[in-house]
């Protein structure tokens, strides 16, 4: 399952999944955290639908891929 698939994850209508942060995705064996490495508190409560530190991954293909 590929990590980075929205839907294989916890809220799927985050932002945080589509942000350049980039989140951490912690999995224990019940459930994923999204850790927000720029929050002070870390884990915002989710779904994240707004957010002032929000900015949007770099195009498909640029990150996330094998080289
Ligand atoms: S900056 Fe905002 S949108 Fe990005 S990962 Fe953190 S909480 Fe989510």
């Amino acid at each position: 399952m590929d990590e980075t698939d929205p839907s294989a994850l916890p809220f799927p209508t985050s932002l945080c999944h589509r942000c350049a942060a980039p989140p951490k995705y912690v999995r224990t064996k019940t459930s994923t955290f999204i850790l927000c490495p720029l929050l002070p508190n870390k884990y915002p409560p989710q779904p994240v639908l707004r957010c002032g530190l929000f900015r949007p991954k770099p195009p498909e293909g640029s990150e996330g891929a094998p080289p």
